[in-house]
């Protein structure tokens, strides 16, 4: 492979996984490259909500979930301002009796785990988010969920990981190949282990992963500031991300920084096309009003899609690819990828140097057994 110096590690694509996995590479003293085929961050991670969000759909996605959100804590006093990180909290809202007694388990669940969880009654939530329509029955709130601006976030560890040495390779890989990645064109990348952090176009490479695109839209509205103070999710967003086919839609709506509100959320399989609509847009934001009707009187700004990399277990794939060697999967994250790709990079990095990882890497080997059934995000 005479066309490039023989990198450490080659990354394939710079999303936000790929970013935080080339800056703890860079970080460990290992010389890396990253090859991004378009703007680094400009993937799914552009269209991503980035919600920091600890989500207890089984007892791997908590660990993963709150020990990355543990890691942005600590990354927290270094974000730039454009990453507009706000530990904003989410309230999980629960509609009537029964689901506030998901909500009590909910909280006892975090509440196990050290993860301050708080239940609000109705005229707390009230308070909380007077936008709300009345008649909610409480909510509980995650007060250490955050939220930030996903590009920017990804360059941030970009930043880092070149400040340290490593390398942005603008191209696009057509192919693995015995000692490095061939370059659509024509080029080559050497490198001694090739990570495969490339979303939801994973499957390119290797097309018997077990990955599927799952579309999702979302929609801004113009700046109103103090319109929204939290992250707000219906409980029944738990649902919406569970289900393996059928198409969903959930209320979750996210306060930007500048005032912006992100109102989210859909979920579509077998969708291909990127483009947005209409009918999925309207149920989703039919869904938004039925909790907060005001939105109905603000301005929107633009709405788009993203394609989600969905596992059957809803678990990302984080370690050796079986079958090929010195090549690592860091993909398949779903809804999760912007809140678990500190904690990704540090387990890949992990098994990759072979010293010891802050939470056991077992369910996210990409060679486990998927446990069938329902999932998350
Ligand atoms: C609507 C929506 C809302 C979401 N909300 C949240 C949220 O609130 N919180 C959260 O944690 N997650 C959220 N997610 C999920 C999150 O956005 C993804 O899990 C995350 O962005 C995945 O990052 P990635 O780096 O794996 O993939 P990507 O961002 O897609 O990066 C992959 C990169 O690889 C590059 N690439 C692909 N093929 C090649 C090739 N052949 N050669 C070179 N480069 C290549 C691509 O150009 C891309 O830049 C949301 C997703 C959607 C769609």
């Amino acid at each position: 492979m005479p066309n490039s110096p023989v990198w450490d590690i080659a990354i394939i694509g710079a999303g936000i996984v790929g970013c935080a996995c080339a800056a703890a590479a860079a970080a460990a003293g290992l010389r890396t490259a990253v090859i991004e085929s378009q703007t680094p961050g400009g993937g799914t991670t552009a269209a991503g909500m980035g919600h920091i969000v600890v989500m207890d759909d089984s007892p791997a996605q908590f660990a993963l979930t709150r020990y990355s959100q543990l890691l942005w804590q600590e990354w927290a006093p270094e974000l730039p301002q454009g990453v507009e990180y706000s530990r904003c909290g989410t309230l999980w809202l629960a509609r009537d009796e029964t689901e506030l007694r998901l909500a009590v388990a909910k909280q006892q669940a975090y509440r196990s785990q050290g993860v301050p969880a708080e239940m609000l009654d109705a005229g707390a939530l009230a308070a909380a988010e007077p936008k709300l329509r009345p008649g909610l029955a409480g909510a509980m709130l995650a007060a250490e969920d955050a939220v930030l601006y996903p590009p920017a976030a990804a360059k941030f560890f970009l930043d880092r990981a070149r400040a340290q040495g490593a390398c942005l390779i603008q191209g696009e890989c057509a192919a693995l190949a015995e000692g490095g990645i061939k370059l659509r064109d024509g080029r080559r990348v050497a490198a001694g282990e090739i990570v495969l952090a490339a979303g939801a176009q994973s499957t390119g490479f290797m097309p018997g992963l077990p990955i599927a695109p799952r579309k999702g839209h979302l929609l801004i509205t113009d700046r109103y500031p103090g319109w929204l103070h939290h992250q707000v999710v219906e409980l029944g967003y738990l649902r919406s991300a569970h289900s393996l086919a059928e198409d969903s839609v959930a209320c979750n709506l996210q306060p930007r920084l500048s005032g912006q509100i992100l109102i989210g959320s859909s979920r579509q399989y077998g969708a291909t096309s990127a483009a947005v609509e209409p009918g999925m847009l309207a149920r989703m934001l039919q869904r938004a009003m039925d909790y907060m009707p005001e939105l109905a009187q603000l301005s929107s700004i633009r709405a788009w899609t993203g394609f989600r990399a969905a596992t059957p277990d809803k678990l990302p794939l984080i370690g050796a690819a079986e079958g090929h060697p010195h090549v690592w999967l860091a993909t398949g994250h779903e809804g999760l990828g912007i809140t678990t790709a500190p904690a990704t990079a540090a387990l890949l990095l992990a098994q990759m140097t072979g010293t010891p990882a802050a939470i056991p890497a077992a369910p996210y080997l990409p060679d486990r057994q998927p446990e069938t059934g329902e999932a998350h995000a």
